[in-house]
């Protein structure tokens, strides 16, 4: 349980608070102060750059969208505030608005779902961040218009958030965007929703810092970076993870089976009559079992590391251990599992096909599954990754044929 709490913690801080909280410390300490003025024309570039262009090949329209938002705001502040945080006036007016545009922007795009960008979608959202510049330079160019006291509108000086140098909406903006974010995040836990949350973290410390300039440029464009190594490292987990289960799948487990050296130990996993379970309770609750079976089989003890090999059919690698150093591992898993009760949600074949049974829909089940293991080590025998998988199926087949519920080797 521990091991799966550091992941979490991991999965979340990892890359994006790693690369913003890097920037902070280094822009704090000074570090970046010599290389500061050509930082500012290379980086802010650079992250443009590969952001356009990943976004155009992969076709990720919120990673394009965000880096324009972002650089426009970057741009709009440093040409309108002439290097410096004017304390009234329309770079103070700018300030605000921008402050205030930016963190709901962002929470936006995180919240849309991707629909292109050369289409009527992406047209339409492209239009639309356009005209927030266009509504930005108006409400700065004519404060008779009344709105620019709006966006200024700050906190007693004695509060503790006026220390901030942001107005009162921006503040605001800033509060339920991030509220937005944490709980997608939660929900979704997607890389590239962690992403949006960092990169929104990012944009927050150069607003907080109220200097306009390299910093503020230098921490726009890390928030840039960040999405951008958000959307690589999705692009990676769709190659090698499962989509279903979420576990690595067979192309991650041809690489780590590559890597093996020495002794190693490889266990086929099959779930007992599952044909005959999705018969009984319908594919909708078969994919459910799959999914919470798997999670199971990532808490497999004595280093196992489990992969999906193919529809209900999971492989466990253990590196550097023989068949009977695994097999009590093995052996508990099974046994455990076979004791669970899994909570489904559906299980009536009759079902109205409108009802979506993983958006909750349909009542509570208690159902169980069992498994039939095989497990072959690397031996004299069995050479090659290929041959110990062949042997660990073949033990899987005595298994089943033994009745099911057991570990052969
Ligand atoms: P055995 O005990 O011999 O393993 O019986 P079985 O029914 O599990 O074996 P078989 O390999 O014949 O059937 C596997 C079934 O698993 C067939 C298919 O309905 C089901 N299955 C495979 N992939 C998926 C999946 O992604 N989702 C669901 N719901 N079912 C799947
Ligand atoms: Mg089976
Ligand atoms: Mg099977």
């Amino acid at each position: 349980m521990n091991s799966v709490v550091v992941r979490t913690l991991f999965s979340l801080f990892v890359p994006g608070g790693l690369v913003v909280f890097t920037t902070a410390i280094l822009l704090y300490m000074g570090t970046l102060d010599k290389s500061l003025s050509a930082l500012v024309h290379i980086y802010p570039y650079a992250v443009a750059a590969a952001g356009l262009l990943l976004g155009w090949r992969f076709n990720r329209s919120r990673l394009v969208f965000a880096i324009l938002v972002l650089a426009l705001a970057d741009r709009a502040l440093l040409y309108f505030s002439a290097g410096s945080l004017a304390s009234a006036g329309m770079g103070r007016t700018l300030y605000n608005t921008v402050a205030f545009l930016l963190p709901l922007n962002l929470a936006a795009l995180s919240l849309m779902q991707e629909r292109g960008i050369i289409t009527v979608h992406g047209i339409g959202r492209l239009s639309f961040i356009l005209s927030q510049a266009v509504v930005v330079y108006l409400i700065c160019r004519f404060p008779q218009l009344g709105l620019a006291g709006f966006f200024n509108y700050s906190l007693a000086k004695a509060h503790l958030l006026s220390r901030l140098s942001l107005a009162l909406p921006a503040l605001m903006a800033f509060g339920t965007a991030f509220f937005l974010l944490a709980i997608r995040f939660i929900r979704h836990e997607t890389v590239l929703e962690n992403g949006f949350f960092w990169a929104l973290l990012s944009v927050f410390l150069a607003f907080a810092a109220g200097k306009i300039g390299p910093f503020s440029t230098i921490y726009f464009a890390t928030a840039g970076a960040v999405l951008v190594i958000s959307v690589i490292e999705t692009s990676h987990s769709m190659a090698f993870q499962d989509e279903l289960t979420g576990i690595p799948g067979r192309r991650a487990l041809d690489e780590a089976l590559l890597k093996l050296t020495g002794n190693y130990s490889v266990a086929m996993l099959d779930i007992d009559f599952f044909k005959k379970f999705n018969d009984r309770y319908g594919h909708d609750v078969g994919d459910q079992v799959l999914r919470l079976v798997a999670s199971r089989f990532t808490q497999v003890s004595g280093g196992g590391k489990p992969y999906r090999y193919g529809g209900e059919e999971f492989t466990v690698v253990f590196p550097g251990k023989t068949v009977s150093e695994t097999t009590p591992h093995l052996e508990r898993l099974r046994k455990e599992l076979a004791k669970t009760r899994f909570i489904v949600r559906g299980g009536d074949r009759r079902r109205k096909k409108s009802e979506n049974p993983k958006k909750g829909g349909g009542p509570r089940k208690r159902v169980k599954v069992t498994i039939s293991i095989g497990v072959a080590e690397r031996n004299e025998r069995y050479g090659s990754p290929a041959q110990v998988i062949q042997a660990a199926d073949k033990a899987l087949y005595r298994a089943k044929k033994k009745g099911r519920n057991r570990t052969s080797t």
